[in-house]
């Protein structure tokens, strides 16, 4: 099966349960309603010339546009590019180029930025780009009213033609670590994993999810809108970026049943002054992912009655689900562990030095293998052969398996702090810093020194009012609680921490801040 014929299943079965809604800008889509508007798209595609393999950009924050966009270039087989919205000319042209771009698509107008300016200053160094379509303006429908010249046998045949092996999707890792990669991806790779994720959390048609998390990473795109479909579930777009109260309304609202956000937005949202006014008493269940989940904000979530919360860990090179808990978990399992490994794949973990498979219960660096693991880093065959050995895919994270199976995330290898000898995972600090009544959030960081190698340095941000935390008494509140070398000899004050646009720390940023403070 492909994403296409699923979809076309789905809309069979369910066709006049509501679909997608997007709230900030009114719309609803019944099933059919969606599937109209998909064919439409695709068919207009395939009248503009775009054919099998082509790659198609979208450079948008979430709208339902970025829904059509996707399921019709799944339906007619070009390859969708996902192209971070908070991008800038520089690295947009870095995208546009490094996938071949040939049709991008944009919204038009953003925030403050001007994407028409940006992609006319870019183009002259794009050859691939033959245009740029901007959702909502006449170009857009005028691109739609070719839809015409085509026929729906016509796209019917396009997509038999499809297999699902086929590459339908490129997208770029975070860059949290470094420069985003391309992870070129499948049908059956997203497809399945969006299935299974839904699987995980019960859905059925009678679920609405409340999708934050952007559409351009595989969080929103795979977790969110492909577990949907696949399940006959309703994709609820609360707003273009990240709102916290638009979120919580949205939720309210539209009575969603499931709730996702990585755990810096459920913090955003949990720590709202009218938190309490919000009605959710219809989330049943969600995701938390993307970085690791705080023991302390799933008490919080569970204390609010989402007590079948769960946690997911992956990474977009894998589609991106490796691991995630059951929905009746308890709630050691939820906070202890990212859940336990999905249908039809293997994780393995070896010591990282030596290549050996570990045993359970000890630590080394985690591999998956499966229907999951990307095709490929698009074009960089060097990356992709340093990622993937044997079917199995480096994760470049640290962690360990129980007897049970759950797994346990300590840490991604280029975070872990040697000091003096001694590996630390920030995380464990982290978690324990999360406990302090007047800690927001904490990140815990290594940073070069004489003496030991590597000395921690907790950043932190406050509760407004607080007393501020000093090196001095952070020490003091670690004591007897924390080994020596774990306890953080710098503390940094901060308003915010520096994010890449999927909502995650940006550790290597704050290193380089905090270095540079310290000379
Ligand atoms: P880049 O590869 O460009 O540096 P990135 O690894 O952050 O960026 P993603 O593919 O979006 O890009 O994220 C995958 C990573 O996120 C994982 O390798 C892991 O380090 C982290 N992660 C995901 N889920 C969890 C989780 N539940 N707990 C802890 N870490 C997680
Ligand atoms: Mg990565």
């Amino acid at each position: 099966q492909t994403i296409g014929d699923n979809f076309d299943a789905t809309v069979a079965r369910f066709g006049d349960r509501e679909a997608l809604v997007h709230v900030a800008q009114g719309k609803r889509w019944t099933y059919r309603e969606l599937q109209a508007d998909v064919d439409r798209l695709a068919r207009a595609l395939m009248a503009a010339g775009v054919t099998k393999g082509d790659r198609v950009g979208i450079w948008a924050p979430n709208c339902s546009e970025w829904v059509l966009v996707q399921y019709a270039t799944a339906k007619m087989g070009a390859i969708l590019v996902n192209v971070n919205p908070s991008y800038r000319a520089h690295e947009l042209k870095y995208v546009l180029n490094q996938s071949g771009i040939s049709l991008v698509f944009a919204v038009s107008e953003f925030k403050t930025s001007n994407y028409r300016g940006m992609i006319e200053e870019v183009r002259g160094d794009c050859p691939d780009l033959r245009d740029a379509i901007y959702f909502g303006t006449p170009e857009w429908e005028h691109l739609l009213a070719g839809a015409d010249q085509v026929s729906a046998d016509e796209l019917a045949q396009a997509q038999v033609g499809l297999d699902n092996h086929d590459p339908i999707n490129i997208q770029y890792t975070s860059g949290t670590t470094g420069f985003p990669k391309g992870a070129t991806l499948s049908h059956r790779n997203i497809l399945n994993n969006g299935f299974f994720v839904g699987e995980r959390c019960d859905y059925t048609e009678a679920d609405r999810v409340c999708i934050p998390v952007p559409f351009y990473h595989c969080f929103g795109m795979v977790m969110g809108n492909l577990a949907c479909t696949s399940h006959g579930a309703c994709m609820v777009i609360p707003a273009p970026g990240f709102d916290p109260a638009a979120t919580l309304q949205a939720t309210q609202d539209e009575q969603c049943t499931s709730l996702y956000g990585v755990p810096t937005m459920f913090i955003a949202e949990w720590g709202l002054p009218n938190f309490a006014d919000y009605d959710l008493s219809k989330v049943r269940t969600g995701i938390m992912a993307g970085s690791p989940c705080p023991a302390e904000l799933m008490k919080k979530l569970i204390a609010t009655g989402i007590e079948e919360m769960t946690i997911c860990y992956g990474m977009t090179e894998t589609s991106p689900v490796s691991t995630q808990n059951r929905t009746d978990d308890t709630f050691e399992q939820k906070v202890g562990t990212v859940g336990f490994v999905g249908p039809h794949l293997e994780i393995k973990i070896i010591d990282p030095v030596t290549g050996e498979t570990q045993p359970r219960g000890k630590s080394g660096e985690f591999l998956t293998k499966g229907y999951s693991v990307m095709l490929g880093y698009w074009n960089q065959d060097d990356k992709t052969a340093e990622a993937i050995e044997d079917g199995w895919m480096h994760t470049g994270d640290i962690g360990v398996m129980d007897d049970d199976g759950y797994v346990q995330i300590s840490g991604r290898i280029k975070d872990m702090v040697i000091r003096g000898g001694e590996n630390i995972y920030p995380r464990e600090i982290e978690e324990f810093l999360y406990t302090h009544p007047d800690i927001v959030d904490a990140q815990v960081i290594g940073v070069p020194d004489q003496k030991y190698g590597e000395e921690l340095c907790a950043w932190i941000r406050m509760r407004p009012g607080a007393e501020p935390i000093t090196a001095e008494s952070l020490k003091q509140f670690c004591d007897g609680q924390l080994a020596h070398y774990k306890v953080p000899r710098y503390v940094e004050l901060v308003e915010e921490f520096p994010m890449t646009v999927t909502g995650k720390v940006r550790k290597v940023e704050m290193r380089e801040v905090t270095s540079a403070r310290l000379g």
